[in-house]
């Protein structure tokens, strides 16, 4: 879980087809019987992949997708109406940054007109207060920065991002947020260049006055797999960060709420990756395909359905990418038979797949999977090598140069 996943996305079960069907539900293939299914609580809106970050651990797939695929304003907001009649409680709009769409605006206020609550998950550096009033005026009930370290650390914040400017930029974007009276969440993802000022981001949250700091430990997916040696702390450093989080919740006990994530390298049991696939979560790309997970593109063989050709409901309830893993029937020992099946789910796909070849296996986080010990000796590794240089995350390719861009990214889209 990288910065783009909303990680404080509570587990809800909601009835689904409280909501009359919508036009797109009508004129749409038959719906399945909703009655032993759940309705998801949250829709990530990949809104766009461009951004002018270029952060080595991003969740985006390897392959950006590009600007001219991208939904239209209209199909967006048609995306919206459907999250809510689906019985969806919240959309996290993302990216890429969501802010270099210009229609941001809009999308929001069709959202907030379906009463959805809506969390905007910015690297904030393309703001302006104008356009955060607008925002707020639009309905916008939640706003989540990331940010690469504190402000006493700038030039390491702009190298990781790859981006001159960006720390001081962000906290001048917090100011506003609070000042406009919005929650704000500071969401840090945590590395070997990070890792040794987890105590000091946790008080430059407190300082920029959010409600909640995310101490998030970077999953190994896309840009960060391709990273994994340069970002990879040591146990020893996970282990230290552990300690200080559990302090700071003692010592900010009703001033701030902190959400940690643990690296899967150092965990026993794997996390319930997205909750249980196809159980709670849903994810559209920029150009419109619909994903239980917003890295199961990465999974070869899984057919992804396209918003633009079928209604919401009927993805999330037949598409055979959510069908695929959803349950426990799927599963190979040992998770079949492990008491735990219905607590993780066997952990990630992508993970299982990355690193086995099939993604009906044991995530290989898990102790039990027979590849683990190998898997924790990689990171033992890694984390004790010299980092490599960052293979910064850039459109139409990797690069070692962050060549830190300042211009904004914006389009007419
Ligand atoms: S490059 Fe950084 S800021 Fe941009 S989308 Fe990726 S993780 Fe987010
Ligand atoms: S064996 Fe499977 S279900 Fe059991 S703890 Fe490991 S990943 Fe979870």
């Amino acid at each position: 879980m990288n910065e783009h996943s909303p990680s404080h996305i509570k587990e809800t079960v909601m009835p689904l087809g409280a909501c009359e069907p919508s036009e797109e539900q009508k004129d749409g293939a038959e719906i399945a019987d909703t009655t032993c299914a759940r309705a998801p609580i949250g829709l990530l809106a990949e809104l766009t992949h461009r951004c002018p970050l270029q952060c080595p651990y991003c969740s985006n797939p390897v392959e950006l997708e590009r600007a001219n695929t991208e939904l239209t304003t209209e199909e967006w907001q048609s995306v919206m109406r459907q999250a809510a009649e689906l019985g969806i409680l919240q959309i996290h709009l993302s990216g890429g940054e969501p802010t270099a769409r210009r229609d941001v605006v809009d999308i929001i206020k069709a959202a907030s007109e379906c009463g959805l609550y809506t969390n905007l998950i910015t690297a904030a550096v393309l703001l302006k207060r104008e356009q955060l009033e607008k925002l707020k005026e639009a309905g916008l009930d939640h706003v989540q920065i990331s940010i690469q370290d504190t402000d006493a650390r700038p030039e390491n914040a702009d190298r990781i991002g790859g981006y001159k400017g960006g720390s001081a930029k962000k906290k001048v974007v917090a100011g506003w947020v609070r000042e406009l009276g919005l929650p704000l969440t500071i969401n840090a993802p945590i590395h070997r260049h990070n890792v040794d000022n987890v105590a000091g981001i946790i008080n430059y949250a407190v300082e920029l006055g959010a409600d909640r700091v995310e101490i998030a430990h970077v999953q190994y997916y896309a840009w960060a797999l391709m990273n994994r040696a340069s970002l990879m702390p040591t146990r020893e450093q996970f282990n230290e960060s552990a300690k200080i989080v559990e302090k700071a919740r003692e010592d900010l006990k009703g001033i701030i709420v902190i959400d940690s994530v643990v690296p899967d390298y150092y965990a026993k049991y794997p996390k319930p990756c997205m909750g249980g696939w196809g159980r709670g979560i849903i994810n559209i790309t920029p150009s419109g395909r619909v994903l239980p997970c917003h890295a199961s593109e990465s999974i070869t063989g899984l057919d992804f359905d396209n918003i633009r050709d079928k209604p919401l409901a009927e993805i999330w309830l037949n598409g055979d990418a959510f069908q695929k893993y959803r349950g426990t029937d799927w599963m190979k020992e040992p998770c079949r038979t492990c008491p735990r099946h219905e607590i993780d789910f066997g952990g990630c796909r992508c993970q299982a797949f990355a690193l086995t070849g099939d993604a009906a296996n044991t995530d290989p986080a898990c102790s039990l999977s027979p590849l683990h010990e190998q898997w924790a000796k990689v990171a033992d590794v890694e984390s004790h090598n010299a980092s490599p240089e960052f293979v910064y995350r850039r459109p139409g390719g990797a690069s070692r140069k962050p060549g830190m861009q300042k211009s904004p990214a914006t389009s007419e889209a």
